[in-house]
């Protein structure tokens, strides 16, 4: 008795199919009515017209039914000529973490630079580019100690799960990154949109640099800051300026971490510790 109404459920089942293919001649047709330039647009009359046509709420194949999902992330080095898997070759001073009794203490940063690689004498004029899309949230142009330095906030919800988890962003928080020393005035506005891989400009030696490198720094902080002018290191600044700078670097509002975990998510970097003076 199974095995009788299986193959009659199985009868039914193919003649149900041949009945709902049958009247549905929009495949065929040519020129259905949802032609449109947007493929996203033209999805759904196409869904409608194939619901509309069958006698019974057959449940449509899994290939047509629309899923968000997650937008995908580019993630570009910083440095146009040097792909991801070159930087670690060309760091020149690593990501410190500050001793306890000096948050300000050592190098908030990574370095990229050299002398005589391939075709190039200098890392000098090499072009900087933003690692991620976001928003532009601070240009200076040659202050100290940054030089000429850009900030792009990327937000939270931008970032796919491997980054997310690397920069370890809390709920109201976006990742900054900041890019420093280059050679000319930045090519970016405050509040301009950035597309990942978009030019910056050029590494230099602009503000507290003896020779050309990319000082490359990421921060976790409020989303949607834009920061202001900020100096310290110079008899000049204002009292404002130190206090954004300080803001930046030491209020413990936008901490700081290694930007390489960004670019090799789940790699564990050695904690660099400065060596302690007697
Ligand atoms: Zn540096």
């Amino acid at each position: 008795m199974n095995h009788a109404r299986f193959f009659f459920a199985v009868f039914l089942f193919l003649a149900g199919c041949t009945a709902a293919q049958a009247p549905a001649p929009a495949a065929d047709t040519p020129s259905p009515p949802a032609v449109s330039p947007s493929p996203a647009l033209a999805l759904e009359p196409v869904l409608a017209a194939t619901a509309a046509s069958t006698a019974e709420p057959t449940p449509l194949p899994p290939t047509l039914t629309p899923t968000p999902t997650a937008p995908a992330v580019q993630v570009c080095s910083p440095l146009v000529e040097h792909p991801i898997d070159e930087l670690l070759l060309i760091v020149s001073d690593p990501y410190y973490r500050p001793p306890a009794n000096n948050p300000e203490g050592r190098h908030h940063g990574v370095d990229f630079s050299y002398y005589r690689r391939g075709e190039r004498e200098s890392i000098a004029g090499t072009g900087v580019q933003a690692v991620l899309p976001g928003r532009v949230a601070m240009v200076l142009a040659d202050s100290f100690p940054y030089g000429n330095v850009v900030i792009i906030e990327t937000p939270r919800a931008a970032l796919p799960p491997d980054l997310l988890e690397a920069a370890a962003l809390e709920e109201g928080e976006s990742l900054y990154l900041l890019y420093a020393h280059m050679e000319g005035a930045p090519l970016v506005q405050v509040g301009d949109p950035v597309e990942a891989c978009q030019p910056l400009g050029a590494v230099g030696r602009s503000g507290n640099a003896g020779i050309a490198h990319l000082h490359w720094e990421a921060r976790r902080g409020p989303q949607g800051t834009t920061f202001t002018d900020m100096q310290f290191y110079d008899t000049r600044a204002a009292q404002e300026q130190i206090d954004n700078y300080l803001l930046w670097r030491i209020s413990g509002v936008y901490r700081h971490f290694n930007p390489l975990e960004l670019l090799f998510p789940g790699r564990v970097f050695p904690t660099v510790t400065p060596t302690p003076r007697e």
